[in-house]
């Protein structure tokens, strides 16, 4: 495999031709459980309709590289993916892999940690379903009190998969607990954990368990800029963020919105609270990181060049 490059929806790009990346966002989501009838249908011309003036903004405000987290279970849609990667300017990574227990499609809880990584080496390596699309990176996610063993099983497959193709994992990840216990498993599986993303590392209070997976060698993603009505509140990411940076792990640093999206089951695909754009990263965060004094290179390593090598293949 070529060194440096992103797999997006529309094939091969280049990192050294990137900008402005988010790492971590929505496109199309469905949290209504694979079990369900309609699950993950969209037409694409209608979830474009929906997400075009977020796309068109985000372009404005430099976005160059979106990385689409929902996951097989949740809702992935190729189609859909397609089509909006043809509107806009900004390269579109699909992932593959498999949310939490809960959400595991029946047809995947059966199979062993092998024939699952072998599934996800062949959507990097070959392509997702019959499009001829390749996955750019691994999507796992575990149960707020997790890993539980089928959640063991996807965290062994991903570091499987990971060592095989060098794909990335990014795993959602609630509270220092559940990362301590998924950094064992994978450490224990051969994971070189510059190859782990803890999606959701904001959840974890403590700033010292946060240091604590960095001096591991995981990546920290802090992925709830502008979601004003999360937990925590916008000042403490600010404050995670220039912690790290002053514990020297400004290198393992991803910043997001986990924002969008389209919403199967909901009227237009509108969640009931309105679409969330992307642009709160550039419009409030950064100026709220320069004001405490990081400076424009350290900008650059947080937005362009941190998520451009966390999904570099
Ligand atoms: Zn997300």
């Amino acid at each position: 495999m070529a060194k440096n490059k992103l797999q997006t929806v529309n094939g091969d790009v280049p990192v050294e031709s990137l900008g402005l990346m988010l790492p971590h966002e929505h496109l199309f989501v469905d949290l209504r459980g694979p079990q369900v009838a309609g699950y993950g249908e969209g037409e694409p011309e209608m979830v474009a309709r929906l997400l075009l003036p977020a796309l068109r903004a985000a372009e404005a405000a430099g976005v160059t590289a979106l990385v689409e987290c929902s996951t097989i279970g949740v809702g992935r849609n190729m189609r859909v993916l397609r089509h909006l990667a043809q509107l806009t300017s900004i390269h579109i990574i699909a992932p593959t892999g498999v949310y939490r227990e809960a959400y595991i499609p029946a047809a995947l809880r059966d199979m062993s940690a092998e024939a699952l990584a072998d599934l996800w080496v062949k959507e990097l390596t070959e392509g997702i379903e019959d499009t001829g699309v390749r996955a750019g990176f691994i999507k796992i996610a575990m149960s707020d009190d997790g890993p539980t063993p089928l959640e063991e099983r996807s965290l062994k497959a991903a570091a499987r998969a990971s060592r095989e193709t060098g794909a990335v994992i990014a795993s959602h990840t609630i509270g220092g607990r559940a990362a301590r216990r998924e950094l064992d498993v994978l450490e224990t599986a051969g994971l070189d954990l510059g190859r782990f993303i803890w999606v959701h590392a904001h959840t974890e209070p403590d700033m010292a368990v946060q240091v604590e997976a960095a001096r591991r060698g995981a990546w920290l993603e802090f992925d709830a800029i502008g979601a004003a009505n999360w937990f925590p509140e916008q000042s403490r990411l600010v404050d995670f963020t220039v912690n790290l940076l002053d514990a020297g792990y400004g290198g393992q640093v991803l910043l997001s919105h986990d924002a969008g999206w389209y919403e199967p089951g909901q009227p237009e695909g509108r969640p009931p609270d309105g679409v969330r754009g992307y642009t709160a990263l550039v419009d409030e965060f950064l100026p709220a990181l320069r004001a405490r004094g990081v400076d424009e290179g350290i900008v650059r390593q947080l937005t362009h060049d941190n998520p451009a090598r966390a999904f570099s293949l």
